[in-house]
């Protein structure tokens, strides 16, 4: 088998309170391999958050990682020193969240944000930046013009994708989408992840997937983690998931969601 992207291992993580601590990330091990389209499933509130951001390095106090390893091609994340961080964030890991067309700076034209990213961790100038900018809108079906416009006159999808293009920008090793679509409308969801699902298999990246939508999910990902009280209580093919669930809460989450989507389930999908 080849070397895994991310490897998770033994990860636990709790929320410290006065009282008591609260254990949200309870001994989760998964593993992403190159290129996977790989998704973490579950309700609100069990503990998809909590990971993707120890594993962006983005968790911050009252969070506390008590044990584990979150190695990325073989590096542990958590061992990282400041310097070594900010080379790590973009260019080997990227995360889109869930309001992430609201994290852009309404001040600033599209290209000025391109250029920021850009210029600090590559050293382009504007003219550099502008034609590397104009390559990435491309790659989500973006009109160059948009350079020249702030977000506000850009429309969700619109504004979603160009976080994307952003994220994508360093050619990142693993692309990280926590619920990046949850607050658009449906056919502007599809679109956007059968659009990185091209990305990936032209630019080689793996995509941690983060959604409650189970039916979703099963679309576009590979392989499925489904998360129950900060427990991974199942890890199974995205095929397998839907024809053959393992554990009594998989198929209480199916039981619990219309079954529209089953028959779509992506080519490939089946291990
Ligand atoms: P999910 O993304 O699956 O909805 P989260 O990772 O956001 O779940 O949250 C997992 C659990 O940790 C939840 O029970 C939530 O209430 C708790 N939690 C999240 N953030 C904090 C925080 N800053 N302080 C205390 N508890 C938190
Ligand atoms: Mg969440």
């Amino acid at each position: 088998m080849s070397v895994p992207v991310l490897s998770v291992k033994n990860l636990s993580i709790d929320y410290i309170g006065d009282e008591t601590d609260f254990r949200a990330v309870d001994d989760v091990s998964f593993d992403i391999g190159p290129g996977e389209f790989f998704g973490l499933a579950g309700e609100s509130g069990c503990g998809k958050s909590t990971i993707a951001f120890a594993i962006s390095r983005l968790h911050r106090p009252p969070a506390l990682i008590r044990s584990g390893q979150i190695l990325l091609q073989g590096r542990n994340v958590l061992d990282l020193d400041k310097e070594q961080l900010r080379k790590f964030r973009w260019s080997e890991v990227a995360m889109v969240f869930q309001s992430a067309m609201n994290s852009l700076n309404p001040v600033l034209t599209i290209e000025t944000q391109f250029y920021d990213v850009l210029h600090t961790h590559l050293g382009m100038n504007r003219a550099q930046a502008r034609e590397r900018a104009a390559e990435l809108l491309k790659l989500v079906d973006i009109s160059v013009d948009r350079l020249k416009s702030y977000p506000h006159q850009c429309s969700g999808g619109m504004r979603q994708r160009i976080v994307i293009a952003i994220c994508l920008a360093l050619n990142p090793k693993l692309l990280i989408m926590d619920e990046p679509t949850t607050a658009l409308d449906v056919v502007v969801q599809r679109e956007i992840l059968q659009r990185i699902d091209k990305l990936r298999v032209e630019l080689g990246f793996s995509v941690l997937f983060i959604t409650h939508d189970l039916g979703l999910m099963v679309q576009v990902c590979d392989r499925i983690g489904v998360m129950l009280e900060g427990k991974l209580v199942e890890v199974n093919g995205a095929h397998d998931i839907y024809t053959a669930p393992q554990h009594d809460y998989t198929r209480k989450l199916w039981a619990s969601m219309p079954r529209l989507h089953g028959e779509q389930i992506r080519q490939g999908a089946q291990q």
